[in-house]
């Protein structure tokens, strides 16, 4: 279980399969989190999530949301959501997206079967 399931980059940290890390606003972290710039960022600007800055999309968090990797489109419809429905609403919605439908076991990015025996809708690895 992640302790502070998000990141003010929009997005949801209980669906990463890192079970090393706490979530990006936890103390439990590594440096490659410690260091991100969208963290970072946000941070110097005092903002809760990057939706909130006078700069959105800036031109590395729009890079990084349009990337190879299908979890990274999740940041803009997310970071969309939290703005009109608040950031515990928005949780709320993803932890239901994110449980086995079958078990309600919690699932992660690009798991394809739960242990449950029910297949899931997952997205590809990109190569
Ligand atoms: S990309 Fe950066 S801000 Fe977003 S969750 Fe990861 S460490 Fe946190
Ligand atoms: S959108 Fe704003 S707060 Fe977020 S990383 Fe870009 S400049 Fe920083
Ligand atoms: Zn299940």
């Amino acid at each position: 279980m992640k302790e502070l399931q998000y990141g003010p980059c929009g997005l949801f940290c209980g669906a990463c399969g890192a079970d090393d890390c706490g979530g990006c606003r936890s103390d439990r972290i590594d440096d490659s989190i410690r260091q991100c710039k969208f963290r970072n960022c946000t941070k110097e600007r005092g903002l809760d999530f990057c939706c909130y800055c006078r700069d959105y999309p800036c031109k590395e968090l729009y890079e990084f949301m349009n990337d190879k990797w299908p979890h990274h489109g999740t940041m803009e419809p997310n970071l969309k959501y939290i703005k009109n429905n608040g950031v515990q609403k928005w949780l709320d919605a993803q932890q239901q997206q994110w449980s086995c439908k079958g078990c309600g076991a919690k699932i992660i990015w690009y798991q394809k079967n739960c242990p449950c025996g029910r297949q899931l809708p997952a997205w590809e690895v990109p190569v």
